[in-house]
């Protein structure tokens, strides 16, 4: 039987409905949350996300700012911008858009964001908190994946989860918010052994990997929740070929054609055929990628809440 398919779409528009209506109640006490998005440089995916940030920040009606230093900008002068976004009241959170040029001290920066502005989740004291299980700020696409096991009515305590990557913005965060809610969690990482097979013990499948379908029918146990983070960018006939040539792929018609007139689509993590052995399953794109924007919106909030000590 062909896998439930999650719909990171609509559990995305649900949430920023959820947060506009917030952000609303707010207004009424003379509170609008604001969001700072700093993006150094001209990295054009970057520019496609922040775009997407700021936009979705006007439509649930949050006061948004965009900051768009120069390429050539150094450590010092990125962190004398945080630092003012640090004292404005108005700013309720800060997002340094990753990655940051070279010549930056990343690490730094993210350590001079103030924790209680920090709506990526990144800086150590909330790291902590979440692994302290201590309210905090918790990483937006991690987050995301946790809202949509929730709103899709799986069962988390319990369960055997695999997080297949342990990068500190997906795999470690996402592996803390299942054993904070009681899974068995496994993190994989490149060094792991017998991969497939400790994969196919798991009633959910993270994929947090930056490899085009790699997670194939063999990784996964037939009946679990797998949950696609990964975002690739196929631009190979050939691999277009092995991820959506086979006759499982139910949506090949629509991609290939898109795929021919742009040269390139996104896929996930998992192969397609993964469909005929899971039970549930997160489309890329359409699965956890809307969920990330959505996330930040409601960091966003739950950042200008909690600073200002509103229940
Ligand atoms: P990352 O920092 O590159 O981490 C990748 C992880 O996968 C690492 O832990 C790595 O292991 C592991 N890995 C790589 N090759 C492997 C292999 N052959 N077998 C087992 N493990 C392997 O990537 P990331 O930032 O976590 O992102 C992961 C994916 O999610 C990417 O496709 C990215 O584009 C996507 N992403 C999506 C969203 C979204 O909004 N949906 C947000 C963020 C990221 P080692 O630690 O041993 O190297």
């Amino acid at each position: 039987m062909a896998a439930r398919i999650l719909d990171g779409t609509k559990i995305a528009a649900e949430i920023r409905a959820e947060v506009a209506a917030q952000v609303k109640t707010l207004a009424a006490s003379g509170v609008r949350p604001g969001l700072a998005v700093v993006l150094v440089g001209h990295n054009p995916a970057s520019e496609v996300y922040v775009r997407g940030k700021v936009k979705s920040s006007e439509e649930v009606g949050l006061y948004s700012e965009q900051h768009t230093p120069a390429e050539s900008l150094t450590t010092d002068e990125l962190l004398a911008l945080i630092a003012d976004l640090n004292r404005r009241d108005e700013i309720d959170g800060i997002l340094v858009q990753l990655p940051l040029p070279p010549q930056i001290d990343a690490k730094k920066v993210l350590l001079a964001v103030d924790p209680a502005k920090d709506v990526d989740g990144f800086h150590p004291m909330n790291v902590g908190y979440l692994s302290t299980q201590r309210p905090g700020l918790v990483p937006c696409t991690p987050a995301g994946v946790m809202e949509i096991l929730k709103r899709s009515g799986i069962a988390v305590a319990g369960q055997e989860a695999v997080v297949v990557g342990r990068s500190d913005i997906v795999g470690k965060p996402v592996a803390m918010l299942l054993l904070n809610q009681n899974a068995t969690v496994t993190v994989c990482h490149s060094k792991t052994r017998d991969l497939p097979e400790v994969c196919r013990r798991a009633d959910i499948l993270v994929a947090a990997i930056g490899r085009a379908g790699m997670v194939t029918r063999d990784y996964v146990k037939p009946g679990a929740t797998v949950i696609d983070v990964g975002i690739n960018r196929v631009t190979e006939r050939k691999e277009f070929e092995r991820l959506f040539g086979g006759k499982s792929f139910s949506g090949n018609k629509k991609r290939e054609e898109s795929f021919l007139a742009k040269g390139s689509t996104l896929a996930g993590d998992v192969h397609p055929e993964v469909a005929e052995v899971a039970g549930a399953l997160t489309p890329v794109p359409g699965g956890v990628g809307p969920l990330t924007i959505a996330m930040l919106m409601a960091n966003t909030v739950k950042a200008a809440r909690m600073r200002r000590g509103i229940a």
